[in-house]
């Protein structure tokens, strides 16, 4: 039977084992690959619900506008269901954010406004404020405001936790996800501790200089998507049993091997998520009854001028992460 539309194929997103980037863990390590959505990353899954609810609630009415702050991915998804509902969407990036993810929202008839990174949050310039001063001057705008939209986290527990549950046959006993908004593990560690009654194990893996693993350390860091420099309200301040911070270069280099090993070209949050996992289970002694499910959120594709980039990495100071990675040359 033919489909009406390819919001139709967002979640039921494949897990898969791990088996080279593991080495010296015994638990299963396996992956939920979310780059199999429509928009290419997890980010599907809350904008369809966010956008069925501010129609619901009057508001977002026709020929309204939807105006958010986001890296990119939840751009898509609004993108996708606003284009297809006969809305306009505006999207504010901070310039970190790399070329060809602007240009994907391009393409996807989307407006983008990008602004300074190295602003703090309250500054006139940053992309939270730049949004709102939009959201109030155009008419009939809608701001989703994914950091605090209780859509966000109900739609992974909604969907990823149950679809986690079933595709493990209840086997999960540890889930791992990087917290940007917090909704993906808000929602679903709070599903997966629902249903085995406690007995799943939550972990949250966040970048050296973010507030959820260090707020008296806030700094920059290059990983796209997650961690912050302030609390949103998407994000369940108890869901995590324990949180792992990892630094730019360890999430790079499981990027680039997750890429190269496992044939997951993923970007490097998932990277960041993953040397999470291992570096759990290896502190943790997790043995081979243990079965630890990451959430990867997004693809590689929008990351090839960068982690995937030789002089990039080389530019920004992972020269060891490009010697680690390298391989010699079978051509001379
Ligand atoms: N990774 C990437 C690439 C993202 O865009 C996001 C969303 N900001 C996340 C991870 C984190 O997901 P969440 O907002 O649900 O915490």
């Amino acid at each position: 039977m033919l489909q009406e539309t390819i919001a139709e194929n967002i979640g039921n997103t494949p897990i898969v084992k791990l088996h080279h980037v593991t080495e010296g863990v015994r638990a299963t390590i396996a992956v939920k690959v979310e780059y199999f959505n429509p928009g290419g990353s997890s980010k599907d899954r809350i904008a369809e619900r966010i956008i069925d609810a501010a129609e619901r609630d009057g508001k977002l009415k026709p020929g309204g506008i939807i105006v958010e702050p986001t890296s990119g991915n939840t751009g898509v998804g609004l993108a996708l269901v606003a284009q297809q509902r006969g809305y306009r969407a505006i999207f504010v990036l901070p310039d970190k954010v790399s070329e060809t993810k602007r240009a994907v929202l391009r393409a996807y008839g989307a407006e983008v406004v990008v602004t300074p990174t190295d602003v703090a949050p309250d500054d006139p310039r940053s992309y939270y404020r730049v949004s709102d001063r939009l959201a109030e001057q155009i008419p009939g705008a809608f701001k989703p405001n994914q950091y605090f939209n209780p859509a966000g986290p109900r739609s992974h527990y909604e969907t990823t936790g149950p679809e986690i549950w079933a595709q493990t046959d209840g086997a999960v006993t540890h889930f791992v996800a990087g917290i940007g908004t917090g909704g993906t593990i808000s929602g679903t560690g709070n599903y997966l501790k629902d249903v085995s009654d406690g007995a799943v194990t939550v972990i949250g893996a966040d970048p050296e200089g973010s507030i959820y693993s260090n707020p008296d350390n806030i700094h920059g860091y290059n990983i796209e998507g997650v961690g912050e420099d302030f609390m949103p309200g998407a994000y369940d301040q108890h869901i995590a049993d324990e949180i792992v911070q990892i630094t730019d270069a360890e999430a790079f280099l499981m990027t680039r091997r997750l890429a190269a090993e496992e044939g997951l070209l993923v970007g490097g949050s998932s990277g960041m998520a993953v040397a999470a996992a291992v570096k759990y289970a290896k502190t943790h002694d997790l043995d081979e009854t243990q079965t630890v499910v990451v959430l990867l959120p997004d693809s590689g594709r929008g990351y090839l001028e960068k982690i995937f980039n030789d002089d990039w990495m080389i530019d920004h100071g992972y020269a060891d992460v490009v010697a680690a990675t390298a391989r010699p040359s079978i051509v001379d």
